[in-house]
């Protein structure tokens, strides 16, 4: 599964099964990055449970799941299309990154609806007055914090990913 940095306060992610399991550090994988926020190659940390056989990373608070660009470019776009107002420049790879983004966050409006009215009330039709609202409870990052924990989930797709593994019951 994939956690935010924001996540984990200990020097190494818990076992969303059992706190208790031992947790040891399992190398990393590279993702590419598609902004002068992120470096070209970036090193994600994996950890193994050694119980559950399941591994996890952590995912640095600045990086989307699987989207090239980094959180406050994504950020500065979304308020800007919210407000109105002229965005950050952008290379055109960014700027197709940024627009699909925004098009799959249009699409996410009933989703979040459902799992965020336990905390504000949303126009499902407004997908700017939604960000406008979401912004209210802090950055990005702290958006797809709140999101992840405890709602297990992201801004821009239901990653499976970010769902802990059944419990071994064998
Ligand atoms: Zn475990």
């Amino acid at each position: 599964m994939q956690l935010r940095q924001s996540q984990v306060t200990g020097d190494s992610p818990l076992c969303p099964v059992d706190p208790k399991h031992l947790v040891h550090g399992h190398g990393t994988y590279a993702r590419c990055g598609e902004d002068d926020v992120l470096k070209p190659t970036e090193l994600i940390p994996r950890w193994l449970c050694l119980p559950c056989g399941h591994t996890i990373s952590v995912l640095p608070d600045h990086m989307l799941p699987y989207r090239p660009v980094s959180v406050p470019r994504m950020e500065a776009h979304f308020d800007a299309l919210a407000n109105d107002v002229p965005e950050p420049a952008a290379t055109e790879k960014q700027k197709g990154c940024l627009k699909r983004a925004w098009h799959r966050f249009i699409q996410r409006l009933v989703a979040f609806a459902a799992v965020l009215g336990q905390i504000m009330q949303f126009d499902q039709s407004n997908a700017k007055l939604i960000w406008v609202q979401l912004r209210q409870l802090g950055n990005l990052k702290r958006i797809l914090h709140l999101l992840a924990e405890p709602f297990k989930t992201s801004l821009l797709h239901n990653y499976l990913c970010l769902l802990a593994w059944p419990a071994n019951t064998t």
